[in-house]
């Protein structure tokens, strides 16, 4: 067989912001497409006008430009398999499931609402699967059970109706996935679903295989709560005669709650302080959802520990460009099973991309929480700030808050310091030791690190008794980035300010 080529989709339906379940799909398509030189489309699956929600569709596009998923054919970026949109593509739909009904593989169906739900409490009543499938349609108003002048009489009408799938009674569906194996079902599981609805547009089942086959598309890269419908949809292909086309199946692992108890779903991240969305969302009742974005996460943090939420390499590494995921990254490593989201190890992530940001990345992530003091020093002042500080935190946005003092006096002195170690001794000789390093203008990390040995030996004392309150002094902290290099980038005036202030505060 000769290779095809690879085309996969990610195919959100914009009913509001896109949950990171959604985000890692798109990532392992994207991923997967790059891997085989093939295509990543963005299609939106907008069937259900009544689901719709303003602003969804921006979002995703938003969503996966800030992580830098590009999309190779799309709404906006086009193709030559357009529309991308499916309420654009409206007219293609319909004649497959009259085609389908003419060749007895499908069947118009007359119920109302209530007579639906009377079957499905008798079903229930007696026990049984409260469902429209091959025993119960027997009984129901269909053109199965109506005779053709029934039916076409109630066409000609323009009685309501609705197009069912004809699911066999008693039927194997098999169908391999790659990450799960051989997946067999049997047909006595399923219902009729709807393909047509009232309103003769598509549900998402009939519209999603026309496009898919329609786009070519070479494999279905989806999350776990699809795999029911898998069977529908083989079934879908077998009767509309593109079986020898069908896709490749690949049903991902749900992201679970840290605890393993369940989907990790918007009120769980709530309540653990996970961000469950890319992007801050504000829905329209005025409830707002934080997002990765706003929370001081890195696109490649996300891109990476979302990457390692359900797949693994072959080796222990655990960090990733996106071109080493390109590289690694395979379905069949994609586990089973559902992947646990860990909080701490997210922070983690986004720790060792803030280490090795650089200077422009880090200005750019920390933008709107400069105010005039930050800048007032120049740029590259506030830079060696960042630089200092990045280790000690997991968000860029919380460097400035922890490290006021370089930017102004400090306004807070830390009380455990300042009544334990904090005395006039000590404070005449820090006092002495920054008058020296004024008279010899030495001004450099080393230069007064040096000093402090030599004046502590003369002085006969500790230098460690002086190192604490020395920072303590300077920026009313008990601890720190290294204290010399924080002392040359604060310099000789300002510290010799410093120390007269906190002088002032003898616990005497
Ligand atoms: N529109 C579906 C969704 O919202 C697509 C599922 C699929 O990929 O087939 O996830």
């Amino acid at each position: 067989m000769s290779e095809r080529p690879v085309r996969v989709r990610f195919a959100p339906s914009p009913t509001g912001p896109l949950h990171i379940g959604g985000v890692r799909t798109a990532l392992y398509n994207y991923l997967f497409a790059k891997q085989h030189g093939g295509k990543f489309l963005l299609r939106i699956e907008d069937t259900d006008q009544k689901r719709f929600v303003p602003g969804a569709e921006e979002y995703i596009n938003e969503s996966l430009a800030w992580l830098g998923l590009t999309v190779d054919e799309g709404v906006k970026e086009g193709g030559e398999y357009g529309p991308y949109k499916q309420s654009e593509r409206m007219d293609m739909y319909a004649s497959y499931a009259h085609q389908l009904v003419s060749e007895d593989k499908a069947y118009y169906a007359f119920d109302t609402p209530d007579e639906i739900n009377a079957m499905k409490e008798r079903l229930m009543a007696n026990n049984m699967a409260a469902k429209y499938d091959a025993i119960s349609r027997m009984s129901m108003k269909n053109s199965l059970t109506l005779s053709s002048d029934e039916v076409k009489e109630k066409l000609q009408n323009g009685d309501d109706y609705v197009v069912r799938i004809k699911l066999p009674r008693n039927e194997e569906i098999r169908f391999h996935d790659i990450i799960r194996g051989w997946i067999v079902f049997n047909s006595s599981q399923l219902d009729d679903k709807v393909l047509l609805k009232g309103d003769g547009l598509p549900t998402y089942h009939l519209a999603n295989i026309v496009d898919d086959h329609k786009m070519d598309i070479s494999h279905v890269i989806r999350g776990e709560e699809w795999l029911p419908s898998a069977p529908l949809h083989v079934m879908l292909y077998r009767y509309l005669g593109w079986e020898d086309t069908m896709p490749q199946f690949a049903h991902l692992p749900l992201i679970l709650r840290p605890d393993g108890k369940g989907k990790l779903s918007k009120r769980d991240g709530d309540k653990l302080g996970i961000p469950v969305f890319p992007l801050e969302w504000h829905a329209a009742d005025g409830e707002k959802s934080s997002g990765y974005r706003e929370s001081g996460f890195m696109p490649n943090a996300v891109v990476n520990l979302l990457a390692m939420l359900g797949w693994h390499p072959s080796d222990n590494k655990e960090l990733f460009t996106v071109d080493e995921l390109v590289q690694a990254f395979s379905l069949e490593r994609v586990s089973k099973s559902g992947a646990k989201f860990d909080i701490d190890k997210a922070k983690w992530y986004n720790h060792q991309y803030l280490m090795s940001a650089t200077s422009d990345e880090l200005l750019a992530l920390i933008k709107d929480d400069l105010e005039p003091m930050h800048t007032a020093l120049g740029q590259e002042y506030l830079v060696r700030v960042l630089d200092m500080l990045k280790e000690k935190v997991s968000f860029a946005n919380d460097i400035l808050p922890l490290g006021e003092y370089f930017f102004r006096l400090p306004t807070k002195y830390d009380e455990g310091v300042q009544n334990k170690k904090w005395n006039s001794e000590v404070a005449n000789h820090i006092h002495n030791y920054v008058d020296d390093l004024i008279a010899n203008n030495w001004k450099n990390a080393a230069e007064m690190e040096n000093h402090l040995q030599s004046y502590a030996d003369n002085s006969g004392i500790n230098k460690g008794t002086l190192m604490q309150p020395l920072r303590w002094a300077i920026s009313g902290q008990a601890g720190g980035p290294p204290i010399f290099e924080m002392m040359e980038l604060i310099g000789l005036d300002s510290i010799a300010e410093r120390v007269k202030i906190a002088r002032l505060k003898h616990a005497l």
